[in-house]
């Protein structure tokens, strides 16, 4: 990810960081943690590679399978 460009400023220098995120699923929230992200190093925009993504979608479907009945 070293030539990765912000989005918001153009700046090409960014940290990996890991966020813990909260999304809705089937009217559920839940919580994905530890997502490998890219914090920008000017302007503090997080960005997220294409495997970050997976293992969001991956969470999601995989914690709102669970039921609570
Ligand atoms: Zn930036």
């Amino acid at each position: 990810m070293k030539h990765f460009v912000c989005p918001e400023c153009g700046n090409n220098e960014h940290r990996e960081i890991f966020s813990n995120e909260q999304h809705e699923q089937n009217g559920k929230s839940i919580t994905i943690h530890n997502i490998p992200t890219l914090e920008c190093t000017a302007c503090g925009a997080h960005s997220y590679s294409f495997a970050a993504l997976e293992y969001v979608e991956q969470q999601k479907t995989s914690q709102s399978s669970i039921r609570t009945v």
